[in-house]
């Protein structure tokens, strides 16, 4: 097939390239010129584990195209994918759907056939329908709007696009789900499954998705709050709990506050979309609190860890992305705690694998070191913030000089047991400190 991915960012580059090697000719669309440009020159404007070399692959194979050319992209393709951001709207609930609704506009300005749009961002209830308003306005007939939203995770990006537990598929138009079915054949051959529904229910099953494991993590980072009272581990809880099938083991790992693109933006989102129907989701309005709340506790926990003279400390970050295996900064923990330190006077520095961050520049006593080591040698705290593997086998003794060295472990990756005997202050979460 031939296929128009509107936003060649995350989801619109991992998607239309993972669409390419499955066979279709992919058109990529961005308006950043510099992305695009690129991307012509093999460069990818993300980081994201195996996409380099897939798209190598389709480019060379010519299934795979960047370009700024909306006009030719659409009208060389029977299905165009809306792939652009949908943020919050600053300082509030609400969903800033103007990118989403600039696109479509665009769209229809320069198409002469047939198309069938998608949507593959996150939208929210009736955005479809809003869409299909807009399309009415300009008197053009020949679009139908479907709902498609993407569930992959940056940092597992490919094999969750191509090997996903399922499709869902939202259209008040029947017909249509031959033609998504019969795309997405491959993916449902290895065992996907096709999930079809109507265009609004597919809109909430996503966010419902989202807000869901959401609370998951909140739910087990306040119990770590409660172990951390009672000297109870909080791994026992999660393993515990998770042998429960009903329960299971996934996103029941307490941490920080969760991050990210999508679970601080889409709770939200829901909560506003439900509002709008005067509906008071009070479960996911308590957990956007509680994950607010945390990012609060961290801080304090610094001063407990740290005592009251916080001003020319060490304090070097391993990682600083909000999860590993990305470069995405967006909503992470990293972005509350190094401003904080900062503003106290202590000395940050920072290493993280996926290199240097533009949010850090502006701090004076924030630097960035090319490796774990150079960024741990003097410091007097080190914080894991993020989980990359390099981070989960460091000799700390070893590396760094400072024998009152304390480690403050936001991920819990190394054993209480192993940190005693090598009579290192370690904190953790929701499991007793060494101090
Ligand atoms: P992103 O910010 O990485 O990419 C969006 C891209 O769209 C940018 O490159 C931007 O330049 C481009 N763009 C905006 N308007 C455009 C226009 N009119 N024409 C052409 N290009 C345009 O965003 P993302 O993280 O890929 O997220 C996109 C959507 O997918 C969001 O709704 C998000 O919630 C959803 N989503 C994201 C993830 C994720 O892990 N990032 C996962 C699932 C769903």
């Amino acid at each position: 097939m031939k296929l128009c991915m509107i936003g060649t960012g995350y989801v619109g580059l991992v998607s239309g390239t993972c669409f390419a090697d499955i066979g279709n000719q992919v058109y990529c669309v961005d308006k950043d010129k510099l992305k695009i440009d690129k991307l012509n020159l093999g460069i990818s404007p993300i980081y994201e584990p195996g996409l380099d070399e897939l798209i190598k692959k389709n480019y060379l194979s010519k299934r795979l195209i960047f370009t700024t050319d909306l006009k030719k992209a659409v009208n060389s393709s029977d299905i165009i994918f809306i792939c652009v951001g949908t943020p919050n709207k600053i300082g509030t609930l609400k969903v800033d759907l103007s990118f989403v609704y600039k696109a479509v506009k665009e769209i229809i300005s320069v198409s002469k056939k047939k198309n069938i749009i998608v949507t593959k961002s996150t939208v929210p209830i009736g955005t479809g329908d809003e869409i299909e308003k807009i399309i009415k306005r300009s008197k053009k007939k020949n679009f139908t709007v479907i709902s498609n939203p993407e569930f992959l995770r940056e940092g597992e990006a490919i094999r969750d696009f191509k090997y996903p537990d399922r499709i869902v598929v939202g259209s008040d138009d029947k017909k249509i789900f031959k033609n998504m079915r019969s795309l997405y054949t491959p993916i449902i051959n290895k065992g996907a499954k096709f999930f079809s529904t109507s265009r609004k229910g597919s809109e909430l099953i996503k966010y419902a998705s989202n807000a869901f494991l959401a609370t998951k993590i909140t739910f087990i980072n306040e119990l770590a709050n409660l172990c951390e009272k009672t000297g109870i581990n909080i791994e026992d809880i999660s393993l515990g709990m998770g042998l429960d099938s009903r329960i299971g083991s996934r996103f029941l790992r307490a941490g920080p506050a969760y991050g990210g693109s999508c679970f601080p933006k889409d709770t939200k989102g829901l909560v506003a979309a439900a509002e709008n129907y005067n509906v008071n989701l009070s479960v996911v309005k308590s957990v956007i609190k509680s994950n607010y709340d945390r990012a609060i506790l961290h801080t304090n926990r610094l001063n407990e860890i740290l005592g009251p003279k916080i001003k020319n400390k060490k304090i070097a970050f391993l990682g600083v992305t909000f999860k590993p295996n990305t470069d995405d900064m967006r909503d992470s923990t990293s972005l509350k705690m190094i401003p904080y330190l900062s503003k106290k006077g202590a000395k940050v520095s920072y290493y993280d694998p996926s290199g240097e961050k533009k949010e850090f520049t502006k701090f004076t006593n924030c630097n960035f070191k090319k490796n774990v080591t150079e960024n741990c040698k003097h410091a007097d705290l080190i914080i894991l913030h993020t989980e990359w593997d390099e981070f989960k086998i460091i000799d700390f003794k070893k590396i760094c000089k400072n024998k009152q060295l304390k480690i403050y472990d936001l991920r819990n990756l190394y054993n209480i047991d192993y940190m005693k005997r090598k009579k290192i202050k370690y904190y953790s979460i929701g499991r007793p400190d060494i101090s």
